[in-house]
């Protein structure tokens, strides 16, 4: 059995900091020795960006060979065309071609399942996959679903911010009963979040309200910081670009609760087997 996680970041809302959160979840997860492979499944290419390659660029055999090629099953070599960041991730990149998986996957046969397929193939170099999902619930995010373990559902401390979540936690709900039965919602990541004022407080409630103790916050939130919003165009991590920052240490503390929860659950997992 393969020992890798393979976790969504998933939020059909836009801007709620899931290609943030994917890179320094990552980096911070490498940092603490893990071998981690980052997916950018969201046509836009902001994670493959974020990380300093440029998306719209042929920058030869790496970026053309692109997600949307290898769930196209064109490849021989299913580590081919993953690169490798300085600090120590790999990202299997994308760019605008993959909207065309959109409508490709409609037809395909076993079609929410064809990156799970793929990531089959690379699974037993990595210890944890995370996938960087595109700002809506079509075939490419159905795909990511069905290819996870966990969910790690980012949400920006707002009022309303329920709003859009029941239908995200029902079609988790549907990906987790008809195709991926192991599929589980880790928890609700609170970001952005301005000390100044009680947005978070009472985003907090509201998503209490909605889904009563269903499912988990995290205990650390990632505040809102200008710092935060420039590192995307550096093509590095917060702890790269400013690692005294407070966002810093906010990912850094979100990256051992994330890791602790995984050493809590093999414990458990051996104690069953037992
Ligand atoms: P998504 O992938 O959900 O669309 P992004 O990760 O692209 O969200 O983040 C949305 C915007 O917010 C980006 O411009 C990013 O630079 C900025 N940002 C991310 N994290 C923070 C933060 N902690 N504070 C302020 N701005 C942030
Ligand atoms: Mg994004």
């Amino acid at each position: 059995m393969s020992n890798c996680k393979t976790i969504s970041i998933c939020n059909q809302k836009g801007g709620v900091t899931k290609t943030t959160t994917t890179v320094n979840l990552g980096i911070g997860l490498a940092m603490q020795g893990k071998k981690v492979l980052l997916v950018d499944a969201d046509p836009q290419g902001d994670l493959t960006t974020c990380l300093g390659w440029q998306n719209t660029d042929n920058l030869g055999i790496a970026l053309a060979t692109k997600l949307s090629d290898v769930m196209n099953e064109t490849m021989n070599d299913p580590m081919k065309g993953i690169l490798h960041h300085e600090e120590g991730v790999d990202l299997m990149p994308a760019n605008l071609e993959l909207s065309a998986m959109e409508f490709n996957l409609m037809n395909a046969m076993s079609r929410e399942t064809t990156l799970r397929n793929y990531l089959m193939q690379v699974k037993e170099n990595y210890e944890y996959i995370l996938i960087d999902c595109m700002p809506s619930l079509g075939m490419i995010t159905l795909n990511a679903l069905s290819a996870s373990n966990e969910v790690i559902i980012p949400v920006q401390a707002q009022y309303l911010p329920a709003k859009g979540m029941t239908q995200l936690v029902s079609t988790i709900s549907k990906v987790k009963k008809y195709i991926n039965p192991n599929l589980k919602i880790d928890g609700i990541l609170l970001t952005l979040v301005d000390n100044r004022t009680n947005l978070a407080r009472s985003t907090v409630e509201a998503l209490r309200n909605n889904f009563g103790n269903q499912i988990r916050m995290y205990r650390t939130q990632i505040p809102i910081a200008v710092k935060a919003a420039e590192t995307s165009s550096k093509g590095k991590s917060i702890y790269a670009y400013e690692p005294k920052s407070t966002v810093a240490r906010a990912y850094t503390d979100f990256t051992k609760e994330v890791l602790a929860d995984g050493r809590k659950k093999e414990r458990l997992h051996t104690h069953d087997a037992r």
